[in-house]
């Protein structure tokens, strides 16, 4: 594996102090034991809901090492920070699993907030949100799975409808691009038609919607094809953000349960091969697919490099942006800017109670994918040696 370019630990963790690194080395010592994770998120769980005083100390290892803040004028220091090294910041508004109508204006609101924001500053130039987050998980699943909605869920159907245009006419008008998260399978239709139905409004000249395609299924690099053939039949620009997928454990479950067969890539490599393949025919299609690379996998992130340099796409193309996780492979985010590539962070916040659903699941992910939070320890490390810490 080629990684000199990811290897600078200098560079990546040029932002963090210290202590900070000192955190973040016992933190991903910690996250990389499995059965710590368990016992951790379990009690921690149980602690939150027993009102337990322990959001101080959550606040100070976890919540301060993946997320921005509770709200946004929080984040705004973790912002400019990132912005110092050409790294901009996607403000991801993190509260899951609500599902009154109140919360989902809440998002609506939260995200328009944030396209008004993001106009004024240009470390902010694109927002994100999730399907669910603006309407009822059971709402997306009932229409994927082509049963009727009563009278009572059309109308709230037609609330998500106009929440979504809500967010994206806004955001057309001041041309900020809109990354709408990939969620579980059995909810993904309805929401790809009704991406589909946003990109066919507001990508007429240039992408301001973005889906997602996670790689991690076997059927995506088809579904795109067939939307791209829609969007040359229609006349609009496909914004597409690929990552591998999160959703991998409970995808296998929910199909081992019902009986369906699992529409996850057989193995890994399977997944890799999906991911590189989605992302190499976007590269060859990019007049018609702007991408967004959703990745912490460093041959995925060379391999794009290489590509870009062999069909002539330049490093700061604004059609091609790096995506990691805040706190997550700052080696990659900040070699990358360095070089002169378009990279955003994701950088969530919310209460912090609200945010410990994402939380949990990228301390699961860190633990399941053990060679990541290998690598994460192995960069730490050195630089403390550097630092001689
Ligand atoms: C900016 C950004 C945005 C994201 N947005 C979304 C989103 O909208 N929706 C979403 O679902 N996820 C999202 N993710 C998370 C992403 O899907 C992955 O879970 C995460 O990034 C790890 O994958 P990777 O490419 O970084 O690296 P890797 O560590 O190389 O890959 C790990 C991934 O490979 C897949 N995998 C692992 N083992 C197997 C196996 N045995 N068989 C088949 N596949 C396997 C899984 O998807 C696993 O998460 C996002 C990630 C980033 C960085």
């Amino acid at each position: 594996m080629q990684t000199s370019l990811f290897d600078n630990t200098e560079n990546a963790f040029k932002l963090k102090s210290d202590s900070e690194l000192e955190r973040a080395y016992f933190l991903f010592k910690m996250i990389s034991k499995e059965p710590l994770v368990r016992i951790g998120t379990a009690a921690t769980r149980f602690a939150l809901n027993a009102n337990l005083p322990v959001e101080g100390l959550i606040r100070s290892t976890v919540f301060d090492h993946f997320c921005g803040g509770v709200n946004e004028e929080d984040c705004m220091t973790s912002v400019d920070k990132l912005y110092s090294a050409n790294v901009c910041s996607v403000l991801d508004y993190s509260v899951e699993g609500k599902e009154e109508e109140a919360s989902f204006d809440e998002c609506m609101n939260k995200v328009i907030g944030l396209v008004e924001f993001a106009d004024e500053k240009d470390a902010m130039p694109i927002v994100v949100f999730k399907p669910t987050g603006v309407g009822r998980f059971a709402i997306w699943q009932k229409l994927t799975e082509g049963t009727a909605l009563t009278s009572e869920e059309q109308v709230e159907w037609e609330r998500i409808k106009e929440r979504m245009h809500g967010i994206c006419k806004i955001a057309k008008e001041r041309d900020v691009e809109v990354l709408i998260d990939g969620e579980e399978s059995w909810m993904q239709d309805a929401a790809d038609d009704m991406v589909a139905e946003l990109m066919a409004t507001y990508n007429k000249e240039k992408p301001i919607v973005y889906n997602t395609l996670q790689c991690y299924r076997h059927d995506r690099l088809e579904y795109l094809k067939k939307l791209h053939l829609e969007a040359r039949a229609r006349d609009f620009k496909i914004g597409m953000k690929i990552v591998r997928g999160a959703y991998m454990e409970k995808e296998n479950k929910r199909a081992k349960e019902k009986g369906y067969p699992t529409p996850i890539c057989k193995d890994k490599r399977a997944t890799d091969e999906n991911f590189n393949a989605t992302m190499r025919y976007i590269f060859e299609n990019i007049n018609d697919i702007s991408l967004f690379l959703g990745t912490h996998n460093e041959d995925s992130s060379l391999l794009a490099v290489k590509l870009m340099g062999e069909m002539g796409i330049a490093k700061d193309d604004n059609r091609v942006w790096f995506g990691q996780l805040y706190g997550m492979s700052d080696h990659i985010s900040f070699n990358l800017s360095l070089e002169g590539y378009n990279v955003a962070k994701y950088l969530p916040f919310g209460p912090v109670k609200d945010v410990m659903p994402y939380l949990i699941r990228r301390a699961e992910e860190n633990t399941s994918v053990a060679g990541q939070t290998n690598r994460e320890l192995e960069l730490i490390k050195a630089e403390r040696k550097r630092r001689r810490l």
